[in-house]
């Protein structure tokens, strides 16, 4: 049995989500996997960049039981929304 598909142009757009917040900034410690506090959604992406830097020195300057930990990951999470121009069928819950 075939099955026929149809398919049809659709533009879209894409745009921050604005039921969510737009980004958020954090770090990770690679040696011991804890992570810089999760950022206020107020706080500009640039202000949050400089908290997440800052807790990495601070968390370097700890005086951890197995030594320095010296190395971290920064994630920053862009939260965006696709918005159809014409229906293409019902949302994911
Ligand atoms: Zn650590």
């Amino acid at each position: 049995m075939t099955h026929r598909r149809r398919y049809r142009y659709v533009e879209m757009s894409l745009a921050p989500d604005p039921a969510a917040d737009p980004y958020t900034v954090r770090a990770t410690c690679l040696t011991c996997a804890e992570q810089s506090p999760e950022p206020e959604p107020s706080e500009s992406i640039t202000g949050q960049h400089q908290r997440a830097q800052r807790w990495c020195t601070s968390h370097a300057a700890r005086d951890h039981s197995d030594g320095r930990h010296l190395r971290y990951t920064a994630h920053v999470t862009l939260r965006w929304l696709v918005t159809p121009a014409e229906d293409i069928g019902p949302v994911a819950p």
